[in-house]
């Protein structure tokens, strides 16, 4: 059975399919000549599972969305104070390659931007080991497979790479930078030209949201306060110079990369990733933007929500006798959003209720956002599909009058008729 969670990203896709905006990167040989039209879109709960869809298997270089993971790196190595001493922490309100120092600290104004994020590249690297592939280690343990460098890639970087040159030399002359400058660059697009998915990307933020540990391997990659500030920064100064405007509208830490990819985490709930090569005038994925603003509403991902709770909402499955027939009841509480839905949908996905009857007993529901009416509804008429007969105790009507595909209706019944039922069944 197909998850109703692929159905709605499918959805996402198909409805931004009108935003041709914006353009290729140019500045980057290998990029300008890309395939504009590639789409994908992934997602991932703080469960693990990753759900994707469009050209979700398709490899693009993961380039500024690489500079949060390094910071980490970075203040993981040598504590937060001395890389502030390095690199500020203030929004610019600059394009990401602008050739400037804070003109009062001489640092540069955040790790974002590629001033900050050359500097924070040098200070991962290790004696004899360079920073580019301390990254890659990194990244591949986020992933959960080997990622690995795009060396064409990189050399049309390094080829077109005055401007990052230039910044670097400006560094070295301010005290900022102790690498050689040629060397600092070439690791930094080295880092930059590691090839991604989605459904990399999706899991990388995941990890994120999860307070750094990666959901599926266990593994701890970054300390909880590593997490929240870089989290924070990112929040911030992740949009470069639209970042007021991404807060604002999309509200969640973000962070873009000319290759056409934005990943965005929801801490306590869920990372998610999108690409499409066009950009805007910022530098930042269009469609992108557009997939990213329909992720946040529907899923009511802004972090100026008040909190959602993150827990499942399944709160039990009984097997008993309804109706005079063997049944399993699914009981349902809380607030329905995706992270809490997603449990749900994935278990009912993998383990097939094995009875004729299914209950879902939605009475102690509290709040269900329209993503998780959408779904749940969609993963009511799938089971029906599939020749189960369903009864619904939904005394608020979360979810709506919906038939399935043959025209049936689906069974509503009232908490107190389930209970008689359950008292007749159990005597
Ligand atoms: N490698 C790119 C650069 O330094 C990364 C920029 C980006 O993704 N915004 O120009």
């Amino acid at each position: 059975m197909r998850s109703p969670i692929l159905d709605y990203l499918d959805a996402i896709i198909e409805d931004t399919e009108h935003v041709v905006s914006g353009a290729r990167a140019d500045y980057i040989p290998e990029l300008a000549s890309a395939d504009p039209d590639r789409v994908a879109v992934a997602l991932c709960t703080v469960n693990g599972t990753v759900y994707a869809s469009g050209d979700a298997n398709h490899e693009f270089s993961i380039q500024s969305m690489s500079k949060p993971f390094a910071y980490a790196l970075a203040i993981e190595d040598h504590g937060l104070e001395f890389v502030l001493d390095r690199v500020g922490v203030e929004p610019s309100g600059e394009a990401f390659n602008e050739l400037s120092l804070d003109p009062e600290t001489g640092r540069p104004r955040n790790p974002m931007i590629n001033a900050g994020a050359i500097v924070t590249h040098a200070l991962v690297g290790e004696d004899h080991r360079p920073a580019a592939d301390r990254v890659l280690r990194l990244f591949s343990d986020l992933a959960q497979r080997p990622v690995e460098v795009d060396e064409g890639l990189a050399a049309s970087e390094l080829e077109t790479g005055d401007r990052n040159l230039g910044l670097a030399y400006l560094l070295h002359a301010s005290g900022g930078l102790e690498q050689d400058p040629a060397a600092a660059v070439a690791g930094y697009v080295r880092q930059c030209s590691a090839n991604v998915t989605v459904r990399d990307l999706a899991l990388m933020a995941c990890t994120l949201a999860n307070g750094g540990v990666q959901p599926n391997t266990g593994q701890r990659l970054f300390g909880r306060r590593t997490t929240r500030y870089l989290l924070s920064v990112m929040a911030s100064c992740g949009m470069y110079d639209a970042a007021g405007d991404w807060l604002t509208s999309v509200g969640i830490p973000a962070k873009s990369g000319v290759a056409g990819g934005i990943l965005g985490v929801l801490p306590g709930q869920v990372g998610v990733a999108v690409f499409s090569p066009r950009l805007d005038a910022h530098g930042n994925s269009a469609r992108g933007v557009a997939m990213m603003e329909r992720l946040s509403k529907d899923l009511g991902l802004h972090l100026m929500e008040p909190g959602r709770p993150a827990r499942s909402s399944l709160r039990e499955t009984r097997k008993e006798v309804v109706d005079g027939e063997p049944a399993t009841v699914y009981v349902l509480q809380g607030d329905m959003v995706l992270s809490s839905i997603e449990a749900l949908v994935h278990e009912l996905v993998e383990n097939t209720p094995s009875t004729h009857l299914v209950v879902f007993d939605m009475s102690r529901v509290d709040e269900v956002l329209p993503v998780a009416r959408r779904t749940s509804a969609a993963m009511t008429a799938k089971l029906v599909d599939t020749g189960h007969r369903i009864i619904l105790v939904d005394p608020e009507e979360t979810v709506p009058e919906f038939q399935d595909s043959r025209g049936r209706a689906v069974e509503r019944w009232t908490p107190e008729r389930l209970e008689r039922s359950q008292l007749q069944g159990g005597s």
